[in-house]
């Protein structure tokens, strides 16, 4: 096995009273997809914000490419190759689908690489190329999806955390989406994925990570986790 690109080791964090996260610990190989899945609540969204450095872990460790992330700032962790597709998308709604992009690339505002990096990236979404001018808020939901995705590529992340990316969609764009994040690996960066869609979680993903009530109750190769097994994970029984 090759040293982890990302690690997690007994991952706690808080809201004030509430332990949204208690015991979190995973580990994404490099070049891998691993979905972190589990039902409403059980803290998905909590690790992810922690693992990108938007929340103060209570406990636990965070390793990047073998360095600890204890104290290291949001935008340092962007500058290192960390990037995070937020939950609902995020774009800025009254600049272009074109400004969107280029503000992904804001450590390195003209540099040479930039027009490389937009045109990779519409060739990946193409439809991002036709909407160049127009306003993000005006996109429909999909294509602000593509959108947030690319903005988020535009950081040249070594690991990208995506947060629902297909939350709120049309099945039709799902499976774009979903083929997109495989085509993403292929081109070279590793994704923790987050989704509320398990079957198709499990089918795109080399490792799985099912999560609890702010615990991890499972981790195998989506390849083990069948029907049953899935339900009794959801459900809460021993297993
Ligand atoms: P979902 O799939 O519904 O987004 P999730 O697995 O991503 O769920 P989190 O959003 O991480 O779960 O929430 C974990 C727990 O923390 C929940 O009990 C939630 O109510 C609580 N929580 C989340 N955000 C806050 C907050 N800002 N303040 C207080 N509690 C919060």
């Amino acid at each position: 096995m090759s040293t982890p690109l990302l690690e997690v080791g007994g991952l706690a964090v808080r809201y004030g009273v509430i332990n949204a996260v208690e015991d979190v610990s995973l580990s994404v190989a490099p070049g891998s997809i691993v979905s972190l899945i589990g039902s409403n609540g059980a803290g998905k969204t909590t690790s992810l914000r922690a693992i990108s450095g938007l929340l103060a872990p209570a406990a636990g460790s965070i390793r990047f490419d073998g360095r600890d992330l204890a104290g290291v700032a949001a935008e340092t962790r962007v500058a290192m190759g960390l990037a995070q597709v937020p939950e609902g998308r995020r774009v800025f709604p009254r600049m272009t689908v074109l400004e969107n992009l280029q503000l992904g690339a804001y450590l390195r505002p003209g540099d040479a690489s930039v027009p490389e990096d937009l045109e990779a990236i519409t060739t990946l979404f193409p439809i991002l190329e036709q909407r160049r001018k127009q306003l993000a808020g005006t996109l429909s939901g999909g294509e602000q999806q593509m959108l947030a995705i690319g903005r988020a590529l535009m950081s040249r992340p070594r690991l990208l955390l995506m947060d629902e990316p297909t939350m709120g969609l049309a099945p039709q764009m799902v499976e774009l989406i979903l083929e997109r994040i495989l085509e993403i690996r292929r081109l070279g960066t590793t994704i923790l994925l987050v989704e509320q869609n398990a079957v198709e979680a499990i089918r795109l993903s080399d490792m799985v990570t099912v999560l609890r009530l702010g615990r991890v109750v499972h981790t195998s190769p989506g390849s083990e986790i069948g029907d049953d097994l899935l339900r009794d994970l959801y459900l809460g029984h021993d297993v």
